[in-house]
């Protein structure tokens, strides 16, 4: 998906790992060659090239059938985009790298076979310089006229050591460095001709950060892969060449960003005065914002933004909203309002992800062994008793056999033993005779018994939880196994408690009848707790709407979301209704539900107050189906629907139609819902009696015993 004229909105994003090689790479994998790796559709590709024109000719190929699809391509290459200032004006008389991208394109000369005179041009380059350099470095036993073999030996040159940018990356190593470890300058001298080829091939439609605003439908950048060196070391597997993960990982992390619309930070982030002409690398100065995507991390948001005053608005003209209607309207409008902080794994559960997140190492990170047993090759094994010599030594978990095993030998291995080179296969002890030399065992034995995969389980970069997925105990090992040490999650939402009525009186305090204590505050803080929440108890006001007003508004400094109850409706004494009504951020929900009277639902100057029924029953029902979910989206989780079954009826109703029904309910000895003895919703010991809720449809219904029903158990609303 495009988004033009944005700074960002790529479709794929490429980065090259460029090479100053003068032979072609070997044929195998090798770090010193040229890697591609191309990120499109969440998926990373690489491609390894021996040479300069095979990677640019696949290249060129790429970018080519990806502007005819109508995609807009990234494409970052590690070497320096210009020269610290001062080169260009001296060679071409302008302030301008790409000026001096066109004299070297004329100067340099490099072979299919990747032969080329970068010495030369590093020699002519010096001698337009006064005094000696600034290029310096030559291949041992070799002399080139003008170019020092040692960078202490130049002087007089004029020109700066680094490039502006680089005073960030002092790691990074200086242009003027033609060989030995880095060689940046000749890979410079070799790569930006290269460049100026692309420039002409694909005209107006390419532009190269940031000399130009990166708006083409292909845009060149200057990355540095060891801007990611822990995240890329994280990665790594010893098997695979550094190289070609270093540019899976910059390309992902870049096409992250991008999808983050973070990208533009990344852009952002060049400055100077000497842009035009040293360039600049993406991503320093914005280097958490790379390494969060590449860590596939959310961005911490900046504050989330408020709640809109209409999100509680219903539809015009409902008399009655139907259950789900209510609910598809908070899971529309809610949205996260607390924010991110990092946190050992050891500290997160029951905290909801900020991100998605994505596993750094496989699980297992090695092909192993499943038993104790011995393993061997599969291809030495045949129909029949099989007699295989014992090589020495053994593989254990942690430590491993550090030998190939000799083809027509077996290894001792014990369970999760990494297996050896030359073993794929292995037999159970104790289908093994031994006699300390050989092992004696029946076959045929299938190739790969008992053995588990590398990654079988999970792929190193295969995203393991979702955003805002709430963490549990089992999560928490998923995400140690895959060297997950820390993750980024929301802040617990804090969630304010506040009883409401004139009548209301703390537990004891009175024994006049005509007082009622507060059943529900204890209820709602604890239901707030188990729902991963932070508590904030908020007190008892009585019916008083300044009062009320002025609780609510101290209730701003210590809570992100408040729960009332009682006062909702719209009587003499509903004095949350009325308030809320007053600053004209209030709707009364009048929801199809029984129990339940309206809901007052609203913002009390941004902050969202959830105004539940008085009646202890009714608080009850309202806060399980409609405050449980609302608050884990505030929360930054997911959406919850309670998970319920179906189970015969232990009871005969009939039920009009136009209102869901919760009756409190338990599961009988033989399996069935039966319901408390009365339904009156003054009735707070069946609450307590309950072990769940039986939901009855909106529709008309008919129960008869036996006939199935849907129970809902308090454990699915977490309770
Ligand atoms: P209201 O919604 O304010 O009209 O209250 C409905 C009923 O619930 C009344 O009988 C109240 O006394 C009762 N009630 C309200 N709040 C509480 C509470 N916190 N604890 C127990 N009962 C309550
Ligand atoms: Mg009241």
């Amino acid at each position: 998906m495009s988004r033009a004229g944005a700074l960002g909105g790529f479709d794929a994003v490429a980065v090259v790992d460029w090479s100053a090689r003068s032979r072609p790479s070997p044929e195998a994998p090798t770090a010193d060659a040229i890697w591609i790796g191309w990120a499109e559709d969440e998926a990373v590709a690489t491609a390894y090239r021996r040479t300069r024109a095979a990677a640019m000719a696949d290249l060129a190929a790429r970018l080519t059938a990806a502007r005819a699809a109508g995609r807009r391509v990234l494409v970052g290459f590690d070497f320096p985009f210009g020269a610290p200032a001062g080169l260009a004006p001296r060679l071409t008389g302008q302030a301008d790298a790409l000026a001096l991208w066109d004299w070297l394109a004329q100067e340099v000369r490099d072979g299919d076979d990747n032969a080329n005179n970068r010495f030369d041009v590093a020699a002519r380059i010096n001698a337009a310089c006064p005094g000696v350099g600034p290029f310096w470095g030559v291949p041992r036993g070799r002399s080139v006229a003008g170019v020092p073999a040692r960078g202490s030996e130049r002087e007089g040159h004029g020109l700066p050591e680094r490039r502006r940018v680089e005073a960030s990356v002092p790691r990074a190593h200086p242009v003027w460095k033609l060989y030995t470890t880095g060689s940046v300058g000749s890979q410079t001298l070799l790569g930006l001709p290269w460049l100026a080829a692309l420039r002409r091939r694909f005209g107006a439609d390419l532009t190269v950060w940031p000399f130009q605003a990166p708006e083409g439908g292909i845009v060149l950048a200057e990355v540095w892969p060891s801007l990611l060196s822990r995240e890329v070391a994280a990665a790594a597997e010893p098997s695979v060449v550094r190289d070609r993960v270093q540019v899976e990982v910059l390309a992902a992390a870049l096409a992250r960003a991008d999808a983050e619309g973070t990208l533009a930070d990344l852009f952002a982030a060049a400055e100077g005065p000497d842009l035009a002409e040293e360039g600049w690398i993406l991503g320093v100065g914005a280097e958490d914002v790379l390494r969060r995507a590449a860590r596939a991390e959310a961005p911490p948001p900046l504050a989330p933004p408020p709640l809109r005053d209409d999100c509680f608005a219903l539809p015009a003209g409902v008399d009655w909203t139907p259950v789900d209607e209510a609910l598809a309207l908070l899971r529309a409008r809610l949205h996260p309002v607390v924010g991110t902080e990092r946190l050992a794994v050891a500290d997160a559960d029951g905290r909801c992800l900020a991100g998605a997140v994505t596993a750094p190492r496989a699980n297992p990170p090695a092909a192993n062994s499943a038993v104790d047993g011995y393993g061997f090759a599969h291809a030495a094994t045949g129909e029949g008793p099989q007699t295989l010599p014992l090589a020495l030594g053994r593989a254990a978990a942690g430590a491993p056999l550090g030998a190939p095993l000799p083809p027509g030998q077996a290894v001792r291995i014990l369970t999760g033993a990494v297996l050896p080179e030359g073993v794929d296969t292995v037999v159970l002890e104790e289908d093994c005779r031994t006699d300390g030399s050989r092992v004696a065992f029946r076959g045929p034995v299938r190739p790969g018994a008992n053995t588990r995969r590398a990654g079988e389980d999970v792929d190193a970069g295969a995203e393991i939880l979702a955003p805002g997925h709430r963490l549990r105990p089992p999560d928490l090992a998923l995400l140690s196994a895959v060297g997950i040490a820390e993750v980024a999650v929301r802040a617990r939402l804090r969630v304010g408690i506040l009883s409401t009525g004139d009548e209301l009186v703390p537990v004891g305090a009175t024994t006049d009848p005509a007082r009622t204590y507060d059943a529900n505050r204890p209820m709602l803080l604890a239901l707030a707790a188990r729902w991963g929440h932070a508590p904030v108890d908020l007190g008892h006001v009585g019916d008083d709407r300044a009062a009320l007003a002025a609780r609510l508004d101290r209730a701003r400094e210590t809570a992100d979301v408040v729960l009332t109850s009682g006062g909702a409706s719209a009587g003499d004494e509903d004095h949350v209704s009325a308030l809320l009504r007053e600053a004209g951020a209030m709707q009364a929900w009048r929801i199809a539900l029984k129990p339940g009277r309206p809901l007052a639902l609203g913002l009390w100057r941004g902050m969202a107050v959830f105004g539940l029924p008085g009646n202890p029953v009714a608080a009850l029902v309202c806060a399980l189906i409609f405050a449980r979910p609302a608050l884990s989206r505030l929360a930054g989780g997911t959406w919850t629907a309670p998970q319920g079954f179906a189970v015969p009826a232990g009871f005969e109703k009939r039920k009009k139609p136009g209102r869901r029904e919760y009756l409190r309910a338990r599961i009988d000895a033989d399996g069935r819902a039966e319901p408390f003895a009365s339904e009156g919703s003054g009735r707070i010991s069946g609450l307590s009696w309950a072990e769940g809720l039986v939901e009855l449809p909106d529709g008309a219904v008919h129960v008869r015993p036996g006939d199935p029903v849907r129970f809902l158990p308090y454990a699915g609303f977490d309770v």
